[in-house]
């Protein structure tokens, strides 16, 4: 899956996720990428937050929507990530996931479960280009 969140020079937040699914899935199967607040959610008054992952486990918990909602009340963006993280392993401790998440400001972060680590990518002019980032994963509940 391939997720992404754009700010425009208005301030106005898209978020969107391309994915090619599952291995073998059967014919049919939905999975997390298109369901809104699942694979992606943006808000304009708070940010925007894109998953990738366990999609089946994952679209239970709408990880998106959480996240920005966990913004919403004022946390970073990779607090709000490592929440919704967490809420997912409550339940499946060994689901494997991740989520980039951003602010209306231009702050972001990132948050996963069950890998060592994930890499995502940022670029502004702030930045001078794109930058490649990692952040380590929550193993534990
Ligand atoms: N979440 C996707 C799905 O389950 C797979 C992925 O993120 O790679 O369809």
């Amino acid at each position: 899956t391939i997720g992404m969140i754009a700010i425009d020079t208005e301030g106005n937040i898209a978020a969107g996720t391309s994915t090619n699914g599952a291995n073998h899935k059967i014919p049919g199967r939905v999975g997390d990428s298109p369901i809104p607040g699942s694979g992606a959610y943006a808000d304009n008054e708070v940010g925007a937050a894109a998953a990738t992952g366990d999609g089946d486990v994952m679209m239970r918990f709408l990880p998106s929507f959480l996240a920005v909602e966990e913004m919403r009340k004022g946390f970073q963006p990779d607090i709000a990530g490592q929440y919704a993280m967490r809420r997912i392993a409550k339940f499946y401790p060994k689901f494997m996931g991740g989520i980039v998440v951003v602010n209306k400001d231009g702050q972001y972060g990132a948050a996963c479960h069950g890998l060592s680590k994930f890499h995502y990518s940022v670029g502004s002019e702030d930045l001078g280009g794109v930058k490649v980032l990692t952040t380590p994963c929550i193993n534990e509940y």
